[in-house]
C-alpha cells in the first residue's frame, strides 16, 4: 500500500496563468497607452471541426482580454495545402502580425510539417518551425511551444527543484513531450523519455521526482506508479462519453504526490498564456520595443 500521509498541493493552473496574464496586460496597456500598435496574433483554422473552432475562439477572447489583437483567418474543409500555405505567406508578410498559429489537426492531406515549416521563424509562436525547434535543441534563446513552456512556470511557482531531479516524461509529441523534455534536461534535470514502446512504465515513472503525462490515454499513471513527493504533471486530456479525462489518477495521487495537476485547470490555462506570452516576445523582437 502506497503511504499516504502526504499534503498534495492540487495546482491552481487558473489561478496562476490569471497572475501572468494580468502582467501581460499591463505591458500590452503601455503600449497602448504610447500611442503604439499592439501586439498581434493571427490564427488559421482549416476545416470544421468543432473542437478546434471553439479553441481558437478561446485564444482570440485571452487576446482581447489582455488588449491584444487578433485576427483569424478561416479555409474550408475542402482547402488544399496550398490554400493553406497561401494564407500563411500573407500573414508572414503582414508587418502588423506578430504571431501565427495553425490550428492542429489540418485536414486530411494536409502535411503539419509542412505549415509549420512555412511561417516566419520570427512569428512562430506555437514553436514547430524547424528553425524554432532547432534552436530549442542547441540551448539558443528562442520561442518555445506553450504546453512546454508552462509546465516550467508551474513547476517554478511551486519551488520544484528541478536540478538534479529524475525527471520521467511520458509522450514524445513535437508539441508537449520533446520540447518539454529539452527544457527539464537545460534546467540540469535527468530526463527519461518514454513512449508507447517503452518497457516496464510503471517501474520507470516510479524513480520519477517529476512526472510529465502527455499521452492522451484516460488514467493511464496510476498511484502506485508515483514516487512519494513526486510533482505530477497531467497534460492529457480525454473525452470519454462527453467527459474530460486526463492521464493520471488523480485522486489515486493524492496523499503521495507533492502537487499534481488537475485535468481542468490545470496545464491548459497555462498553454493558453504562454500563447500570448510568446506573442507578446514576438512583437518586442520584431519591433524592438
Ligand atoms: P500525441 O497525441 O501526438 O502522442 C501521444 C504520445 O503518447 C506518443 O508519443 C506515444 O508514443 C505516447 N503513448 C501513446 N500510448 C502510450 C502508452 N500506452 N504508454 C506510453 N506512451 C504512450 O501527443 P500530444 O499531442 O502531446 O498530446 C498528448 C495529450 O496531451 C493529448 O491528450 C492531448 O489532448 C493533450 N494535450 C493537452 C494540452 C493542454 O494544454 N492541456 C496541450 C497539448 C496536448
Amino acid at each position: 500500500m502506497a503511504d499516504r500521509t502526504r499534503q498534495t498541493i492540487v495546482v491552481d493552473g487558473l489561478a496562476l496563468a490569471q497572475g501572468i496574464r494580468k502582467q501581460l496586460a499591463e505591458e500590452v496597456g503601455r503600449y497602448a497607452a504610447a500611442g503604439k500598435r499592439v501586439p498581434c496574433l493571427a490564427v488559421v483554422l482549416a476545416g470544421d471541426d468543432p473542437a478546434s473552432a471553439s479553441y481558437i475562439m478561446g485564444k482570440q477572447r485571452a487576446c482581447s482580454r489582455i488588449g491584444m489583437d487578433a485576427i483569424e483567418r478561416r479555409l474550408p474543409a475542402s482547402a488544399s495545402e496550398q490554400d493553406v500555405l497561401l494564407v500563411v505567406e500573407e500573414l508572414n508578410l503582414n508587418d502588423a502580425v506578430d504571431g501565427i498559429l495553425v490550428q492542429l489537426p489540418l485536414p486530411e492531406g494536409i502535411s503539419a510539417n509542412e505549415i509549420a515549416a512555412a511561417i516566419d521563424p520570427a512569428k512562430d509562436v506555437d514553436a514547430l518551425h524547424p528553425t524554432t525547434a532547432g534552436k530549442l535543441l542547441l540551448g539558443t534563446p528562442t520561442l518555445a511551444a506553450c504546453t512546454p513552456l508552462g509546465i516550467i512556470e508551474i513547476l517554478d511557482h511551486y519551488e520544484i527543484e528541478i536540478e538534479a531531479a529524475n525527471a520521467v516524461v511520458i509522450g514524445r509529441s513535437n508539441i508537449v513531450g520533446k520540447p518539454v523534455s529539452l527544457m527539464l534536461q537545460r534546467r540540469n534535470a535527468t530526463v527519461t523519455m518514454c513512449h508507447s514502446k517503452t518497457r516496464n512504465l510503471r517501474e520507470v515513472c516510479q524513480q520519477a521526482d517529476i512526472l510529465v503525462a502527455a499521452v492522451g490515454v484516460p488514467r493511464l499513471v496510476k498511484a502506485d506508479w508515483i514516487k512519494a513527493g513526486a510533482a505530477v504533471i497531467d497534460v492529457g486530456v480525454s473525452n470519454i462519453d462527453g467527459t474530460l479525462v486526463g492521464d493520471v489518477d488523480t485522486d489515486g495521487a493524492m496523499g503521495i504526490a507533492s502537487i499534481v495537476t488537475p485535468h481542468r485547470r490545470g496545464v491548459g490555462p497555462m498553454t493558453i498564456t504562454m500563447l500570448l506570452r510568446n506573442t507578446l516576445t514576438a512583437y518586442r523582437a520584431r519591433t524592438g520595443e
